[in-house]
């Protein structure tokens, strides 16, 4: 069995949404079909959770309407019978009045807000599952809400999932094709919740992983995992492979084209992930799994809105215990640190969620002294295979950035991550450098050399 997920561009048009009736029923493996909320949508329902939460009930009226007449655009071209239409057309009564009477609660609370924010992938599956049918294609919809749990830690619960995913696929052993929505679930007060933005990928691997797939296709608008993020570098080329660790590091670094937690539950269980296009099924894309070929440097990849900590102690640093009180603060206020340097009498670290940052500073100078954090920070990671015995990353590296100012760097807590931090306002000209030193330079020299 494998599992596919289509990305919101896979699924923001009619015609895309024909496109996937044909490739997943183009090979005779049977399938769970995982959708994101159409393009737009998810931001669209965001935005009217907004406005109710702000009381401006008008506003989020009008923008209820917006999205309501895209629905209703979008149905007349999905599907080609009475029928059809009119199954559709009841979807999007059913679900939007739902919507209006969830903006009409007050006071709107975070309860009412994922619910509201659920309902993209509730439209797009129970959209896309009545076109299956009118097409005579032997489909199911299984709603995510009734296996997909987090625990109190917004963790996902793999046991639970598991055990609820086997009970309801051996329910159906007759159906082809499964579809159930991507990115939503259940948190253990059994109210509506989700796995964080981009989440649908996630979905696909938890689910990849708790039914041992054969293999978990991330289908999406781009050739596979490029080598730099196409949305700031002019030249970026795809990877055709990479480890579950390399690509783990570029999710969690902030490679965009997945989740950042994607690859554990696939890695966790050995099923391959392969990343796919959409509007070029034929294109390779990218597999991920065990072993990779021998390429030194893989990707780049970079992470924004990170705060950088600055611990300063004479007296403490070199005392044993000392990283350990520091960090059990961190650990207290469940804020999870990225990148740690440090010197006889310093030591610096990055965090990407600053909700608890006054809380941590406060506690922290209770033991140390502080320097004025950094805010507006960016990770910039370079993935790879950079084993001990390898020579020459690190200077290409900083040889690239040897015009921007470089706050942290960080090489040698694993075989495949060099990361350096820097101010957000250079990320751009950071990321054009490294991609034409690393992937560029050698190809450079040799037509210099070559040169008649
Ligand atoms: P989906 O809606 O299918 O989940 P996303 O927009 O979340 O798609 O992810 C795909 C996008 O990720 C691409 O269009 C691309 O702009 C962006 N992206 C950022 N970094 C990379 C990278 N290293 N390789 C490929 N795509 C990347
Ligand atoms: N629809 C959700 C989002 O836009 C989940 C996803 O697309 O993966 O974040
Ligand atoms: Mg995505």
């Amino acid at each position: 069995m494998q599992v596919w997920k289509f990305g919101g561009t896979s699924v923001g048009k009619p015609e895309r949404m024909h496109s996937i009736r044909q490739l997943i029923t183009s090979t005779d493996s049977r399938k769970i079909v995982v959708l994101s909320a159409l393009s737009g949508t998810t931001n669209a329902l965001l935005s009217i959770g907004e406005s109710a939460k702000a009381n401006q009930d008008a506003e989020a009226v009008e923008k209820i309407k917006a999205l309501r007449d895209h629905y209703d655009t979008f149905i007349q071209e999905l599907y080609s019978t009475e029928a059809g239409l009119a199954q559709g057309k009841e979807i999007v009564e059913k679900e939007f009045s739902f919507i209006r009477s969830l903006v009409n609660i007050k006071p709107f609370t975070s309860k009412q807000d994922k619910e509201l924010v659920a309902e993209g992938e509730l439209l797009s599956t129970q959209m896309f599952e009545a076109y299956l049918a009118e097409q005579g294609e032997n489909s199911i919809l299984l709603p995510a809400l009734e296996f997909m749990r987090i625990d109190a830690e917004g963790e996902p619960e793999l046991a639970v999932i598991e055990e609820r995913l086997t009970t309801i696929l051996g329910q159906h052993p007759e159906r082809q094709l499964i579809i159930t929505q991507g990115f939503i679930c259940r948190n253990p007060r059994g109210e509506v919740d989700n796995l964080k933005r981009g989440g649908s990928d996630y979905t696909a691997s938890l689910i990849g992983g708790a039914i041992r797939a054969e293999e978990i296709q991330i289908w999406t608008d781009i050739d596979g995992m490029h080598n730099n993020d196409p949305r700031i570098v002019k030249r970026t080329f795809p990877i055709r492979q990479l480890t579950f660790e390399e690509a783990a590091e570029l999710a969690y670094f902030g490679a965009k084209i997945l989740h950042p937690s994607t690859i554990t539950p696939a890695k966790m269980r050995g099923v391959p992930v392969r990343l796919k296009n959409t509007m070029q099924p034929d294109a390779p894309g990218t597999l991920i799994a065990t072993s990779s070929t021998d390429r030194e440097i893989k990707a780049i990849a970079a992470k924004d809105n990170i705060t950088a900590i600055y611990v300063h102690s004479t007296r403490m640093l070199n005392a044993y215990g000392f990283l350990r009180r520091v960090f059990e603060i961190f650990e207290k206020y469940k804020t999870p640190v990225d990148m740690v340097t440090t010197s006889e009498v310093s030591v610096s670290v990055t965090i990407d969620n600053s909700e608890h940052l006054d809380a941590i500073t406060a506690e922290l100078r209770e033991i140390a002294d502080l320097e004025e954090h950094d805010r507006d920070q960016t990770i910039v990671c370079i993935v790879g295979n950079f084993s001990a015995d390898k020579e020459g990353v690190a200077i290409k590296v900083l040889d690239a950035l040897k015009n921007i100012p470089l706050r942290m760097i960080s090489y040698g807590a694993s075989e495949h991550n060099l990361s350096i931090l820097i101010h957000s306002s250079l990320k751009e000209q950071a990321l054009n450098a490294l991609n034409e030193r690393l992937f560029y330079y050698e190809d450079a020299m040799k037509d210099i050399f070559t040169a008649p």
